[in-house]
């Protein structure tokens, strides 16, 4: 490493820690040792700290032990968490105390409301947890932490656009004389948010901070890794965690002391400045430090010096398309027209057909056209119906390929797309429609992106858009009987009525030793594969995530256990979990990645379990709130008293059988019920408490245990009167 570098950075850790220092002696001198200091709605208190020096920092105090720690690291001293790096001459220990000290000061900035600026600052845990499907499934391709503002405004939109197609979200800091990248996108129109796959994390340099602590809590929420653990955490990240560092327009010795830290963790630094370039280390998968002045390549060279294997989808349309644009919302200001939702009919409607039916590409509108639309209207009615024709296609495939179009839609840039079936809504924008996007080019996006991602079971497809009421209406009534008919099947459908599961393996790229077995009663975790989804995805993948595990011989009806599955998840699991019950909570459960939509937990003074989704942030009755749950049930372990659900799980009859199913069900946040609606109400009644449903508790009634059981024994909740669970 060039000795520039290495003397920048020496300067820029003493700095830092000078920094961090003195904060700390005034913090303390002002609210005491014991003041409180943490960050929102995390598991891992300051999560860098935690996982590298192994530490719980709650209180000004612990900052003060951890720092000390801190200090010594930077001297390469190996302190009691053993961190201390040989490799490059012990240099990356300054970077790695850089790093800690950083997040010591931006915790304590952040106590005193003087951080984060321009950004969100820290991102909860919860973030990551619903990151976890898009990162397994590709969507997001990689990470890029953008620090400084581009060359021009252009340069900046032209560089996120780049990256927005090919799946990198942005995470952006620092500024140079108060000008920042975030800005220059606003500048430009350019729509931010986590949806946008554009995140703003503070407009100073030590928000990139957030970067690195977001990162290193991979590793633990998905990994299995331990805090202290810190080489197979480091290891994690550099193999796992698909980031880069962009650097643009300024460098000075704290940049240089940060950069040092995030290269031991193996993330390379690409930069528009000239500076001394570096090669392959002995942390990174190739090189360390590159340099690339011309904007227009610079968002391929992060790409290469990372190692990102990245999907784009090759669709004709005038606009952008990239799974980027998913969560954008074209706003009433911005709409040029829509279909469904309030202001019109509207439906989709996926069918197989023969081969002669089909003519492979053939896209028709029938009636007028977007372009058309009279003066002060804003809506029409439409009907997209697809057909297609493959040799491996099958009936049940159909309602999974009809649920892609949403997805596929909402890709293209100036499109929104909510809701499927007779339920759809969708949106076109007056940008979309100036840059010459039609109603065909539905036809257009649906018929290539099938060919891309469904090639196996789809050979032929063919798109016809109705816009004319009378044809709307007609058709919808013969999509709606189809509709009925498939609801039925999938009702019908049990674990019983079947010979053969499937597992889905997707999340093991987070989370090494995690299967979820998914059965016709029970989805995965995160909520997005159901049996018939992993059944479609192997005849589409026979090689892939979702393997067929033929049912043999039952061991265990109660608890929902054969040997069969009991041996592929031994195998698959890399032999850490050797049995596996489908129904059961406390006995042998399945292992959680991270992703799960709900956690089920036990509630044992009260004799039953509660249900808590993602979405909620109050306490529960357990005495913590999802984010603490959640930080016991991940990394592909069996925890019994907890599980990781997909939200349908609740309503399914298998539903912790074991435990008694159902009825052992004390507590779930309102919003969930609500989300759940009618079909938990009829499920109640089916199994014989019609009452159930309404005397189930909620954060209105109770978030502890005690207000819990008090509700319940004045209730008379049936959970009190069976059998313990303990
Ligand atoms: Fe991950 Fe399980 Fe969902 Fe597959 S089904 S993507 S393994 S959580
Ligand atoms: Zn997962």
């Amino acid at each position: 490493m060039s000795d520039v570098l290495v003397q920048l950075g020496t300067k820029g850790t003493d700095a830092v820690l000078d920094l961090t220092r003195n904060a700390l002696t005034d913090a303390i001198k002002k609210k005491g040792k014991d003041a409180s200091i943490s960050f929102p709605e995390t598991n891992y208190y300051l999560p860098l700290v935690n996982a590298l020096l192994n530490l719980e920092v709650k209180t000004l105090n612990d900052c003060q032990r951890a720092f000390s720690e801190i200090e010594g690291l930077s001297q390469g001293i190996a302190t009691k968490s053993t961190l201390a790096l040989s490799i490059m001459g012990g240099i990356f220990n300054k970077g790695i105390a850089t790093l800690l000290s950083e997040e010591i000061l931006a915790a304590l900035l952040t106590m005193e409301a003087k951080h984060p600026q321009g950004g969100i600052g820290f991102i909860p845990d919860k973030i990551l947890r619903s990151l976890g499907l898009q990162l397994v499934d590709g969507r997001i391709a990689g990470i890029a932490v953008i620090l400084g503002p581009a060359k021009d405004v252009d340069s900046a939109a032209g560089l996120i656009r780049n990256f927005q197609s090919k799946g990198i979200v942005s995470l952006l800091a620092g500024n140079i004389n108060g000008n920042t990248f975030a800005k220059q996108l606003e500048e430009k129109g350019v729509e931010l948010g986590l949806e946008n796959y554009i995140v703003p994390l503070g407009s100073d340099y030590l928000s990139a901070i957030y970067a690195v602590n977001f990162a290193v809590r991979a590793p633990l929420i998905y990994g299995g890794f331990k805090p202290g653990q810190w080489q197979g955490i480091a290891e994690y990240i550099k193999n796992r965690v698909p980031a880069f560092v962009l650097l643009l327009g300024h460098v000075d010795e704290v940049i240089v002391a940060t950069g040092l830290g995030v290269l031991a963790f193996g993330l390379p630094i690409i930069t528009d400045l000239d500076v001394p370039q570096l090669g392959k280390i002995e942390t990174t998968l190739y090189e360390a430090l590159v340099t690339e002045s011309d904007y227009k390549k610079l968002a391929s060279k992060c790409i290469l010096t990372r190692g990102i294997k990245v999907k784009v989808a090759e669709v004709d349309v005038p606009v952008p398309y990239a799974a980027a644009f998913e969560g954008e919302r074209v706003r009433r200001e911005q709409l040029h027209v829509e279909f469904g939702g309030k202001a019109s009919t509207a439906f989709e409607f996926l069918s197989a057909k023969t081969e002669a039916e089909v003519e492979d590409g053939k896209i028709e509108l029938i009636g007028s056209d977007i372009d058309t639309l009279k003066a002060g209207t804003r809506s029409m009615p439409l009907a997209i119906i697809v057909e297609v024709y493959g040799r491996k296609m099958q009936k049940d495939f159909e309602p999974i390929l009809e649920r892609q179009i949403h997805r596929f839609v909402n890709y293209a840039m100036g499109l929104m797309h909510v809701g499927q079936r007779d339920m759809n809504w969708i949106r076109i924008s007056n940008d979309a429609f100036d840059k010459g996007f039609r109603l065909k080019h539905i036809g257009t996006v649906i018929h290539a992106m099938l060919h891309q991602e469904y090639s196996a079971i789809v050979d032929k497809v063919q798109v016809k858009l109705y816009t004319r009421d009378e044809d709307v209406e007609r058709l919808l009534k013969e999509a709606t009987g189809v509709f009925t008919e498939r609801d039925e099947r999938l009702l019908g459908m049990t674990d019983e009525s079947v010979d053969t599961y499937y597992s889905c393996l997707l999340c093991q790229s987070f989370a090494p030793n995690h299967v979820c077995v998914v059965t016709p009663e029970r989805l995965g975790l995160c909520g997005a594969y159901s049996w018939l989804d992993a059944k479609a995805s192997f005849e589409i993948t026979p090689t892939g995530p979702n393997q067929p595990i033929k049912k043999s011989a039952i061991l265990d009806g109660r608890l929902g256990q054969w040997q069969s599955v009991n041996d592929f998840v031994f195998a698959k699991s890399n032999k850490t979990i050797d049995k596996v019950s489908m129904y059961s909570l406390m006995d042998s459960p399945q292992s959680s990645c991270g992703c799960f939509e709900c956690i089920v937990a036990v509630v044992p003074e009260a004799n039953g379990v509660m249900v808590v989704h993602r979405d909620y942030s109050g306490m529960t009755p357990s005495g913590m709130t999802f984010t603490t749950l959640a930080g016991s049930v991940g990394g592909g372990v069996q925890t019994p008293g907890f599980l990781g659900v997909g939200k349908l799980y609740i309503l399914s009859k298998k539903f912790i059988l074991a435990e008694g199913g159902l009825k052992r069900l004390i507590w779930m946040p309102k919003e969930l019920k609500e989300l759940l609606g009618e079909r938990l109400i009829e499920r109640c009644r089916e199994i014989g408490e019609p009452d159930l449903a309404q005397i189930i508790a909620d954060e209105t009634i109770a978030t502890t245990s005690e207000e819990l059981i008090a509700h319940l024994t004045k209730v008379g909740h049936p959970a009190l009167s069976m059998d313990p669970m303990i």
